[in-house]
């Protein structure tokens, strides 16, 4: 199959719509990463994402819609702290987890009887999902386990041949996936995926935010996710990750020891100056390197790099994402300077 690369005119999003309608896949534009969008209640599009990305059948997929009003057709019930999240913050990078309807395959949802519904901000992505005019299943749109994609090329680099059309709709705002939640009770939440909707955003409007133990550390052999997708070694370059804690002078000292030609190490901007080895930096702060983490976790590979080492990001805010996605790319290793 050879894949089409449209760009954000009206008539290729009506193209890139009329593909969805048909049952093909298309890789989308949205302001978190690219994703990679299918005909939510078709269950033979469904599976064929699995198929592309080569993902786990039980790793659910998140749906979304054009406004949240539409969330009633999808779902058994919804929480009134749903609604008032919604007004909030969709459109935008949160995705809230909800009890599905029978419009809703199984195949969609990993076999859970819950669906993740959001409604993205990124006005190509908003578009399509009118033009189509029915629900679109979109996962990150990488090869399953390997960085996701923030531009059009990404995508093309992993899926060129294996779906229909990507809409180039320039780099992704955000850089880390949509913010996953689940409703403890009716004023209380669980952040089951961190995102750049943050704790302290979400504790504006709810009682309680608990972040699900999974988002920091590794789960113990038999125990259960509650959300599939922390539970997979994810978001990896070829190279070797290992994520380092410690200051800039910490890192620094690390660097003169460790050094070699095909070692390279991810550092905060700002710290460069004379840094004693191969380095590329991704920002000064959590919302930067977001916004660039994946990329450079890709360009790693092009350079050659066999063991990468990342200087930890803040724990908190959007850096719980950062960090979420790293400890995983590093499959959980940490050295504490
Ligand atoms: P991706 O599609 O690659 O952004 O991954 C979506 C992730 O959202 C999954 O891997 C899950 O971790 C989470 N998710 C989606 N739907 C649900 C659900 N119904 N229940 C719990 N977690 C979900
Ligand atoms: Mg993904």
């Amino acid at each position: 199959m050879e894949t089409m690369l449209l760009d954000s005119s009206e008539s290729d999003l009506a193209t890139a719509a009329a593909l969805i309608r048909q049952g093909h896949l298309v890789g989308i534009p949205t302001e978190t990463v690219y994703g990679l969008g299918a005909d939510a209640g078709n269950e033979r599009a469904v599976r064929s994402i699995f198929e592309a990305k080569g993902r786990p059948s039980d790793n659910p997929l998140i749906v979304h819609l054009a406004d949240f009003s539409q969330a009633t057709n999808y779902t058994t019930s919804i929480p009134k702290l749903a609604y008032t999240l919604a007004e909030h913050f969709c459109p935008g990078p949160l995705t809230m987890v909800l009890p599905k309807n029978e419009r809703i395959p199984m195949a969609t949802s990993g076999g859970l009887d819950t669906v993740g519904i959001r409604v993205p901000s990124h006005p190509v992505m908003h578009r399509i999902i009118e033009l189509a005019g029915c629900p679109i299943a979109a996962p990150s749109a990488n090869t399953s386990g390997y960085p996701s994609p923030t531009s059009a090329q990404h995508v093309m680099a992993d899926m060129n041949g294996r779906i229909a059309a990507i809409v180039d709709g320039g780099v992704s705002k955000f850089g880390v996936e949509s913010t996953v939640i689940s409703f403890d009770d009716e004023n209380s939440v669980r952040i089951l995926r961190p995102g750049c909707v943050t704790r302290d955003m979400l504790l504006e409007y709810c009682q309680c935010v608990t972040i699900d133990p999974a988002i920091l550390k590794g789960l113990a052999d038999g125990e259960k996710a509650a959300s599939p997708g922390m539970k997979y070694k994810h978001y990896s370059p070829k190279a070797d990750v290992v994520m380092i804690e410690g200051t800039a002078s910490q890192v620094r000292r690390f660097a003169e020891e460790n050094a070699s030609d095909t070692t390279y190490f991810v550092i905060y901007s700002g710290d460069e100056e004379n840094f004693p080895g191969k380095y590329i930096t991704y920002g000064a702060d959590s919302l930067q390197q977001a916004h660039s983490l994946f990329a450079i976790l890709r360009d790693l590979d092009s350079l050659g790099a066999d063991k990468v080492y990342v200087r930890a990001p803040a724990h908190d805010g959007v850096g719980l994402a950062v960090y979420n996605r790293l400890i995983r790319a590093a499959g959980f290793e940490v050295i504490t300077l």
